[in-house]
């Protein structure tokens, strides 16, 4: 399985800390010389997308991870196994 990369936007980080505070797996490190958090454990991503959820500055982005449909939330699906039910 390939590796969850994370890319933080350093111009648009405004240094607020949510994301180090949300990472369940303690992913990030804040840089208090630079006022920025930076990805220290990438290897520990669980790709949950807590972080990239919370940032009010939508500077990180995720890619290289597997994303798996919720099925109950897919209204077409629902409707195709209701006939089951
Ligand atoms: S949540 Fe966003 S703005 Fe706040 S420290 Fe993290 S990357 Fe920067
Ligand atoms: S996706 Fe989840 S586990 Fe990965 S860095 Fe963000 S909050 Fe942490």
């Amino acid at each position: 399985m390939n590796p969850v990369v994370i890319e933080i936007h350093e111009r648009a980080c405004r240094g607020c800390e949510l994301c180090v505070d949300i990472c369940p797996t303690k992913v990030f490190r804040f840089d208090q010389d630079a006022r920025l958090c930076k990805v220290e454990h990438a290897e520990d991503c669980i790709a949950c997308l807590s972080c990239g959820y919370i940032c009010p500055s939508h500077a990180i982005k995720h890619s290289g991870h597997h994303e798996v449909k919720n099925f109950y939330r897919d209204s077409e699906f629902c409707n195709r196994v209701g006939r089951f039910l």
